[in-house]
């Protein structure tokens, strides 16, 4: 008998190929499923489904006909993935598995096991699609939460902002819950790092006494603790309970290189029901894979300021000098700031190495950076950019500032001679070329009025300061 229907079917397919596929004929036949079936046109319009679809998602037929089953779908990017893969007309998916978290008309959502089918005419062409859909278990939902771990963790193209969003995106979704914060907790101060909040009023950079976070109880515990009605469990009194009124919390401990960082928790003010041991699991892997992100980018920030940095004396290196230029010299242009380079060059450098030795020459090197730094203002700086070349920026300095501050360094100079040994100490000399920045040269312009001047300086003898001309 029901074989006898589905060829009616096929052949009432066949017979109508381009047009609607009839919805009464299909309701015949799976009408009394068990699993949700439902059917879309090439438009991806729903165009049937059973009472178990109905029930399902908690819509009814006149809800749903003619609406995009979009509608359907808890994420719009896996609506637009899977209308990308699969249900398009040009598609050549063989009928395949995959889960996907839908969303109930209630707002609920929940992880689907989901047999999607391209429906085709006799001539092949793409008539339609099916989707049969039952609810994932739980352990599918664990499954399909470490899938998306692994998905966003392998991929090259995301920051680390982008990383920690996601992770956090995909807890929120597996737990059920409305917000999820990565915490640094330093002694009583608990920082929101990182935060998705459904609800849109949690930022990053919020801070809160730790005393007054649920989380408080997990660092207690030195381990993952959930509450999934905190109204009804020992810890209603707890002032996060009375300022916040939030009744579900599941929260790890994250470490970093083995110390306490901060917290990964997800909450919402709404009950929930209760943690399962998988759902522990899961929070424990969440957090190892934070823990892994921040220490991966801790890492490279280090590295990065390590490759900005002169080795020997410390002081910022030829990249960053140059880079921090710029961006004072935009900063100047903006704000029609004064702005001062000196060029300084030490004098006699060769001779110091070949007298006492190229240690000794470095151990003035680091000496000379140590006095340099110490002189100048908070918002000077100064960079090593060259071998026993510096420079001098000096931010809202008119060019007689500058000269005077040129001067001091020699004189500080004069007056600390370097240790070379525990006999011998020697007296550093500097040239220094001042140069005003003028808003209408480039930088390139602006160093080599600062050199010239410098030149001059050695010119005219050594251990002193000149002034460079405007520039033409
Ligand atoms: P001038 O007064 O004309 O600047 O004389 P100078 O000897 O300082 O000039 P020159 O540019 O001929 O020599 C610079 C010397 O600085 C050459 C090099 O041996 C030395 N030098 C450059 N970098 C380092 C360094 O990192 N450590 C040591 N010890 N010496 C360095
Ligand atoms: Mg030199
Ligand atoms: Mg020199």
């Amino acid at each position: 008998m029901n074989e006898l229907k589905l060829d009616n079917m096929q052949s009432m397919i066949a017979a109508d190929e381009v047009s609607a596929i009839s919805s009464a004929l299909l309701s015949e036949i799976f009408h009394g499923f068990e699993e949700a079936i439902l059917v879309a046109d090439t438009n991806r319009r729903l165009v049937y489904m059973n009472l178990a679809a109905e029930r399902l998602f908690g819509y009814s037929k006149q809800q749903l006909y003619g609406k995009v089953s979009q509608i359907l779908y808890a994420d719009e990017n896996d609506f637009s993935e899977q209308g990308r893969h699969r249900y398009n007309l040009a598609s050549e998916k063989p009928t395949e598995n995959y889960r996907i978290l839908y969303r109930r008309s209630d707002g609920e959502i929940f992880l689907g096991v989901t047999t999607g089918t391209i429906m085709h005419s006799s001539d092949g062409a793409v008539i339609g699609f099916l989707g049969l859909i039952r609810p994932a278990r739980s352990a599918d939902q664990s499954l399909d939460a470490l899938q998306k771990i692994h998905n966003v963790t392998s991929d090259l193209s995301l920051s680390y902002e982008q990383k920690i969003e996601s992770l956090l995106t995909i807890g929120l979704n597996h737990f059920g819950l409305e917000t999820a914060i990565m915490s640094h907790i330093e002694g009583n101060e608990y920082t929101v790092e990182n935060c998705v909040d459904f609800n849109g009023q949690l930022k990053p950079k919020t801070q809160f006494d730790l005393e007054g976070t649920y989380c408080v109880h997990t660092l207690k515990e030195n381990k993952t603790v959930g509450f999934h009605f905190v109204g009804k469990s020992q810890i209603q009194n707890h002032p996060c309970y009375k300022n916040f009124q939030l009744e579900s919390y599941i929260g790890t401990p994250l470490k970093l290189d083995g110390k306490l960082y901060g917290t990964v928790n997800f909450t919402s003010s709404s009950p929930v029901d209760p943690f399962c041991k998988d759902d522990y699991i899961l929070m424990q892997l969440l957090s190892d894979t934070f823990s892994y992100l921040l220490y991966k980018k801790i890492s490279e920030e280090e590295l990065e300021a390590l490759a900005r940095i002169d080795e020997l004396t410390s002081l910022p290196n030829r990249r960053a000098t140059f880079e921090r230029l710029h961006q004072l010299i935009d900063q100047s242009n903006r704000f029609f700031k004064k702005l001062c380079v000196l060029s300084i060059d030490l004098d006699h450098f060769k001779s110091i190495n070949d007298k006492y030795g190229h240690a000794a020459g470095d151990q003035a090197l680091v000496e000379f950076a140590q006095i340099a730094s110490g002189i100048g203002r908070k918002t000077d700086f100064c960079g090593r950019i060259g071998g026993e070349e510096f420079i001098f920026v000096l931010i809202g300095a008119n060019i007689e500032r500058a000269e005077e501050f040129g001067n001091k360094l020699r004189h500080t100079l004069a007056l600390h001679p370097v240790k070379l040994n525990s006999e011998e100490f020697i007296t550093i000399t500097i040239s220094a070329g001042v140069a005003m920045f003028d808003n209408n040269e480039s930088i390139e312009s602006l160093l080599a009025r600062a050199d010239e001047a410098m030149y001059n300086a050695k010119q005219q003898g050594r251990d002193r300061v000149m002034i460079a001309p405007p520039s033409p």
